[in-house]
């Protein structure tokens, strides 16, 4: 985690974006809800992928031109799905103007939509075994010439060919779609790569060679030019598991050097593991990753309902092993029902993942745009603003000190956060997945005689803390309650 976010107390993460927002009109609508952010606490926000894409369709990942923000005529139009080159830096200026950091979201893993096709050889590999070869190497024709005509070489006037390539996925002289590893002198897969399907270098499009120095000088004066044409405060690193980590350490450390305060965050989308670790340990910790893990266990628990053991919700995340390096998060635009790892946490349990991510001690929580403000498409799914907005004010106003976790049975799990001089209040938070439950629990002697209320205001009735410093907290039929003092103002 950079500094800055070390330091700032209690931080939230916003998602800025879902899969189906409409194409154009994005910048201005997000300038329009900068208020909803400052209000709820929200420190930084993760913007969508703006380098030109494939088209005003492509959320982004279908990555053409690095130096493209939606300035120059190619792909169709000027703008992005989101808009133009000028209304990204309008927002970004708003979003700094209102106290909150901007982080791009960066595709180095791969390009696509080539403007030439090139004739070079290379070898068919199987696609669940990409160490397999299948069949002899050839020449075959490929889309991997990138010169940018609409740019003309303005920012940089780098060719992308054949050879800054490790694999593509059709071969045109054939007509046959595959997975074809480029071969030629020093060329192959990545070292530092996940090893699922023997090597998971290649994941989509035409496969960047972080190997290949043409390459690295070109993407570090990338990264130049990108921090200082939008003055962004931090990379989220899109497919991180397929990119050279070697590359990914080397990237980070030429940046750093340079500005102060960036903050990294990678997507390695696989369930916390050695692996994991191993990534982290040689990128220096210098990235922190997205919980992946935890995800999966709010799923898990989403699906199981009941017969979840709720209890087991932090086994094996990467906040539970390394608590300061994991961003935390609920549901994302490829969890989003329709995409590609489509694993979304349903609506009954939006309220309990969400205060397991706010609540509690560990993580950099992330609160997606698709839970907040819902999401668009055919088949649109409401979003939990008002609940999420609560539970982001809980956090400012009484998630700080020491966490007492209670672990009461397979359905309720609960803690209490002691707070600190500065944040006195206690706060009892409980979570529920079975059937309405009162439970005593011991606040401290100091809390006597006082009345605690939940401030998500399901329970109606307030608790006295008895001379002892306890009270007898309810929680609802498979919902949460936020017990704390009350008349303290949440905000
Ligand atoms: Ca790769």
């Amino acid at each position: 985690m950079g500094r800055m976010e070390k330091n700032v107390k209690n931080g939230i993460m916003f998602q800025g974006f879902e899969w189906y927002l409409p194409s154009g009109g994005y910048f201005a609508d997000m300038e329009n809800k900068i208020p909803d952010l400052v209000a709820a606490g929200i420190n930084s926000v993760w913007l969508p992928p703006q380098c030109k894409a494939t088209g005003v369709f492509d959320v982004g990942y279908g990555i053409y031109d690095l130096y493209d923000l939606g300035e120059f005529d190619q792909k169709g139009e000027q703008r992005t799905k989101y808009g133009t080159k000028e209304e990204y830096l309008q927002l970004i200026r708003a979003l700094h103007e209102a106290g909150i950091r901007v982080y791009a979201d960066v595709v180095l893993n791969h390009k696509a939509g080539a403007d030439e096709s090139e004739h070079f050889d290379a070898v068919q590999v199987n696609p669940a075994n990409r160490t397999e070869e299948i069949g002899d190497v050839h020449e075959i024709e490929a889309w991997t010439h990138f010169h940018f005509p609409g740019r003309r070489g303005k920012y940089s006037d780098f060719q992308w060919h054949w050879y800054h390539f490790t694999g593509v996925d059709f071969d045109q002289k054939s007509g046959e779609s595959g997975v074809y590893r480029v071969v030629g002198d020093g060329k192959g897969w990545a070292y530092g790569v996940s090893g699922e399907k023997g090597n998971f270098d290649y994941l989509m499009f035409a496969d960047i060679d972080h190997h290949h120095p043409e390459v690295r000088e070109e993407l570090f004066r990338w990264a130049d030019w990108m921090i200082e044409e939008t003055g962004v405060d931090g990379f989220r690193v899109d497919a991180a598991k397929h990119i050279d980590r070697t590359f990914m350490r080397d990237f980070i450390n030429y940046v750093d050097e340079k500005h102060e305060d960036f903050y990294w965050f990678g997507e390695y989308w696989q369930a916390y593991s050695d692996k994991t670790g191993k990534y982290m340990e040689i990128t220096e910790y210098d990235m922190d990753l997205f919980d992946v893990t935890l995800h999966y266990n709010l799923v898990a628990a989403a699906r199981g309902g009941k017969s979840y053991d709720i209890r087991k919700i932090f086994d094996g995340t990467l906040v539970k092993e390394h608590p300061a390096m994991a961003v935390t998060f609920v549901n994302n635009h490829d969890s989003q029902p329709g995409q590609s790892l489509e694993n979304f946490v349903d609506r009954w349990f939006i309220p309990h993942a969400y205060a397991l991510i706010l609540l509690r001690k560990d993580g950099y929580p992330c609160v997606f745009y698709g839970d907040y403000y819902g999401i668009s498409g055919e088949n649109p799914i409401e979003g939990n603003k008002e609940l999420l907005d609560k539970l982001m004010k809980l956090r400012n106003s009484f998630a700080y000190g020491d966490q007492e976790d209670h672990m009461i049975s397979e359905n309720i799990l609960g803690w209490t956060r002691h707070g600190t001089k500065e944040h006195p209040g206690k706060m009892v938070t409980l979570l529920n997945t079975g059937d309405a439950a009162t439970m005593e629990l011991f606040i401290g002697k100091e809390q006597a005689g006082k009345t605690y209320a939940d401030y998500l205001g399901i329970q109606e009735e307030s608790v006295q803390i008895n001379e002892e410093g306890k009270g007898s907290f309810t929680v609802g039929p498979g919902s949460i309650a936020c017990w704390a003092e009350t008349g303290n103002p949440i905000d």
